[in-house]
């Protein structure tokens, strides 16, 4: 795993600011009778006008710069003319470049009037996160994050996706070591002070594998039950883990989650 300095860690949270900022943008206009392709544009000249460079697009030949999975789309949905529609929930997955460092975000966002069940399940999803960031400090394993997410999702009825991962991230986007949504407490590296990880829990309503679609992207739950994504850019520190992609970088603190009644 590779270590960051403060100096590092300082540029990592100005490409965090610029990727949270584009995403922002996209999250204001993502309503019912949008495209995906629409929200593409709005992120990559937000990230475009900041002198930064969109991380996906390029990156083992993807496409785009955004990342859109709608309902069943775990992840890797590629922004098209398809509009979005009053009861979708869509996953926007952002990377941006800035100064040599990466910064990696996604959130599930509802469009219009969605069931409860769904947002239910991105509510989870996003607890999820939280509950195993909180396991995310110095001398604790990478188990421990790993399995605080997977017992939370199961505690709630639901699957964690197997096959993708989070990962640590730095110069190159994708950096060791891989973070799992699942495990055992107790193994895997101890984190030490300098490492930055993407965390990123994906959770399905029902236990289901993933299928990858023709286009060679687009990755959906084979049992079609809908998928939510959660993901933010942390740096481990003696303080805690600090939350680069949230606005102000907060190191983190539970109660600091507003309407948060999870148990750690
Ligand atoms: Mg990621």
């Amino acid at each position: 795993m590779i270590l960051k300095r403060p100096t590092e860690i300082a540029i990592m949270a100005e490409a965090a600011d610029i990727n949270r900022e584009a995403l922002e943008l996209v999250a204001a206009s993502i309503r019912p009778g949008v495209s995906t392709l629409e929200l593409n544009k709005i992120a990559e000249d937000a990230i475009l006008s900041k002198g930064a460079k969109p991380a996906f697009k390029g990156l083992y030949n993807y496409p785009k710069t955004l990342i859109t999975s709608i309902n069943e789309v775990v992840v890797h949905g590629i922004p098209s003319s398809r509009i979005l529609l009053s009861g979708d929930i869509v996953s926007v997955d952002i990377g941006t470049f800035y100064k040599g460092y990466a910064a990696d975000m996604a959130k599930t966002y509802s469009v219009g009037d969605i069931s409860q069940e769904a947002a239910r399940l991105i509510d989870v999803t996003e607890k999820s996160f939280y509950v195993g960031l909180e396991q995310a400090q110095v001398g604790n394993r990478l188990g421990d994050v790993s399995a605080a997410i997977q017992k939370h999702v199961e505690d709630a009825g639901y699957w964690v996706v197997r096959e993708f991962v989070g990962h640590g991230i730095g110069r190159k986007f994708h950096e060791g070591p891989e973070v799992a949504n699942f495990g055992k407490a107790g193994t895997g590296p101890v984190l030490r002070e300098g490492l930055v990880l993407a965390i990123e829990p994906m959770v399905a309503q029902s236990q289901t594998a993933v299928e990858i679609l023709a286009d060679g992207w687009t990755a959906v739950t084979t049992n079609s039950s809908l998928a939510s994504h959660y993901e933010h850019t942390v740096a481990i520190t003696k303080e805690g883990p600090k939350i680069l992609t949230k606005k102000g970088q907060p190191v983190f603190s539970l109660a600091s989650v507003g309407g948060f009644s999870g148990k750690a």
